[in-house]
């Protein structure tokens, strides 16, 4: 058994100098070596109820993958994860974990909680070094039930997975020409390579799923049609829709959704010089909104070369939702963070942004969120100068496909209801990830694409799938 380890701090992670890495594309978090991967596992008490796999969404034994990782056992470690999560290496990488696993980590009380994130990171990492790329499976066997899933984000992906490891031949429509959902054209390279969600798709490929890329439900294809050919339908077309603030100067050039900016940015690549889909590369920017999409949309504009980026948030760094790596890694990268700040006008001039106006702010009584109200200070102003500014204050499942979806009941905002297997209204149609519960995180749309392919599969083997609820 390998020693304790009973160091307070988490090994530091390897990073590339913010000087450096404000200016380019590539990973900021390097990764652990081996070495310091089975050190910080070994910062686990192994504590007998084990208080942080009830804040994974996914429930992996933690204590158990991080034990075999303190002894350098790392595929025993990717087994273990791999029994309840198909994306360590995207999760290990984006996971919120402070509010999740390691939350609950009691090595937090006394100090900083184990790094889980940081050694499923490794150990997913190790095992992609080990394992060739993904053969090719047999072929779909001819009588295999056929499902169909739309979209192609980690809701999509792992309910794929899944029902292929079950013998499904599963065919997947998406409505962009690159699969992959928010992984491939919302979080930015240097947080998320692509190279990763690229092997992960091409093992889905390997078990037989097909990939349909340029494929919109509710314009080219429709749920009804798709129910003609398939057994059942999982939906996960996330929640793509972005919000407005409905204040004067939203429709001047320079204005963007950050869904519009990050699209440019990672999917049309824009950066590059022989882009086919060139953006405006502003001076000074502002960006509205204070969680992870801000905190990309910041960071990619910084990258693209602008001089000063601020964040205008109308609460405090308290109630930031972002998770807290990349606020530190957005301030050491030298991004502004206006807080207590409300954008009340954008001022233009020839139709072009020239500037915000924003009211200041303070916080009141907690509201329905439980985080306390932000009111504005009457009479009080802030005018930036700037040049861009980019909308990051949400975003809403898009009515495109509910909408040519006869008897598939939603929310008032537009999120589908779907029990708590993914089940909808409509027989053999299913559900779950953003575009049920609206925007939220990679794991638990994992986990919601995951739970649904299994009552697919329970259902199917019922004889057909008659539900509705
Ligand atoms: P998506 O990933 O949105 O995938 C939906 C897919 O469906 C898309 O590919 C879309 O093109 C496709 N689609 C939509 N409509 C149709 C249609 N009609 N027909 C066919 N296809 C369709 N979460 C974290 O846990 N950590 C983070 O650090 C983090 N950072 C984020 C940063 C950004 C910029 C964004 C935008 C989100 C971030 N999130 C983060 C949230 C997380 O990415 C999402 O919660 C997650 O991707 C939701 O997965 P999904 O499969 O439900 O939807
Ligand atoms: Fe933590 Fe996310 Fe891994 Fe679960 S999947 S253990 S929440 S990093
Ligand atoms: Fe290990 Fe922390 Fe989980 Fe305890 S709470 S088992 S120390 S990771």
């Amino acid at each position: 058994m390998s020693k304790r380890n009973m160091d307070p701090k988490k090994q530091p992670m390897p990073a590339q100098p913010p000087e450096e890495r404000r200016r380019n594309f590539r990973e900021v978090a390097l990764g652990y070596s081996a070495g310091q991967a089975a050190a910080e596992a070994a910062r686990c008490l192994a504590c007998k109820n084990k208080p942080c796999v009830a804040g994974c969404p996914v429930g992996i034994d933690i204590p158990g993958f991080l034990a075999r990782a303190a002894e350098q056992d790392f595929a025993g470690a990717y087994e273990i994860i791999a029994r309840d999560s198909s994306l360590p290496a995207v999760c290990g990488r984006v996971c919120p974990q402070e509010t999740q696993c390691e939350q609950r980590c009691v090595r937090g009380i006394k100090g900083e909680p184990v790094g889980i994130g940081r050694v499923e990171r490794f150990v997913a990492d190790w095992q992609a070094a080990q394992t060739p790329a993904a053969q090719d499976a047999p072929g779909r066997k001819e009588d295999a039930p056929r499902m169909a899933v739309v979209g192609s984000g980690p809701a999509g992906l792992s309910c794929a997975g899944e029902l292929a490891r079950n013998g499904c031949a599963v065919t997947i429509y998406e409505a962009l020409h690159t699969p992959g959902g928010v992984l491939v054209y919302g979080i930015p390279e240097f947080r998320l390579p692509k190279a990763i969600v690229r092997r992960e798709i091409d093992a889905l490929k390997a078990l037989g799923v097909e990939v349909v890329t340029n494929a919109v439900a509710g314009r080219s294809l429709t749920i009804p049609e798709l129910l003609e050919e398939y057994q059942a339908v999982f939906i996960g077309s996330g929640a793509g829709l972005p919000r407005f603030m409905g204040i004067p100067g939203e429709n001047l050039n320079g204005v963007y959704s950050a869904n519009e900016f990050l699209t440019r940015v990672n999917l049309m690549k824009a950066y590059r010089e022989d882009s086919a889909t060139p953006i405006q590369r502003p001076k000074r920017v502002a960006v509205v909104g204070g969680g992870n999409v801000a905190m990309d949309a910041a960071r990619c504009a910084l990258r693209l070369g602008a001089e000063e980026v601020s964040v205008v948030y109308r609460r405090s760094m308290e109630e930031l939702p972002a998770r807290a790596e990349e606020v530190e890694h957005a301030r050491e990268e030298g991004i502004r963070f206006r807080l207590l700040t409300n954008p009340v006008e954008i001022l233009g001039e020839d139709n072009w942004v020239r500037g915000i106006r924003c009211a200041k702010m303070a916080l009141g009584e907690p509201d329905a969120s439980g985080r306390r109200r932000p009111v504005e200070l009457p009479g009080e102003f802030l005018e930036l100068p700037v040049d861009c500014v980019i909308m990051s204050i949400g975003t809403s499942p898009n009515p495109l496909l509910t909408g040519a979806t006869p008897g598939l009941s939603t929310q008032k905002w537009g999120g589908i209801i779907a029990d708590e297997a993914g089940r909808t209204s409509l027989p053999r149609v299913y559900a779950g990830g953003d575009a049920v519960t609206g925007a939220a995180t990679v794991i638990l749309a994992m986990g919601a694409g995951k739970t649904a392919a299994r009552a697919m599969l329970e259902d199917l083997e019922k004889g057909g799938a008659d539900h509705g609820i």
